[in-house]
């Protein structure tokens, strides 16, 4: 992967814009340079769109079986994320019991660890989120 990718793609993630097509006003996260329903037509038109990381719970699953690098927060659960902007993300639901969650739960984003990367001991950040009232 070009390094100049590389970037991006994590200045997106720690920032949580994504880009709205200027033709069909479709929201994408993480960012794309076209929209692939309007294709050529979108290319330059394409703007970035700082999200707000709010939207509401459309699909979850528990997991209690955690792979060994998760097995300290096991049950933990994966939820697919329809932001307020449209666009449609899986992330963690964490500080919450996973029979709080409910399909149309609300959300908001927090800033997380992700991992650790065994012996390097490189951290990863990134996007989680937690229910709000
Ligand atoms: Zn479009």
């Amino acid at each position: 992967m070009a390094i100049a990718r590389f970037w991006r793609e994590n200045e997106s993630r720690y920032n949580m814009y994504g880009k709205k097509c200027g033709i069909c006003q479709k929201v994408y996260f993480p960012a794309r340079d076209m929209c692939p329903k309007c294709r050529r037509e979108s290319m330059g038109k394409m703007e970035k769109i700082q999200l707000t990381g709010k939207g509401k719970v459309i699909s979850y699953s528990t997991v209690h079986d955690g792979l060994p690098a998760f097995q300290m927060q096991v049950p933990y659960t994966i939820a697919i994320i329809e932001l307020e902007e449209g666009a449609r993300i899986t992330g963690q639901i964490v500080d919450c019991k996973p029979d709080s969650i409910d399909l149309g739960s609300k959300v908001e984003s927090v800033f997380r660890k992700l991992g650790e990367e065994g012996k390097s001991g490189v951290i990863h950040y990134g996007y989680k989120f937690k229910l709000i009232k």
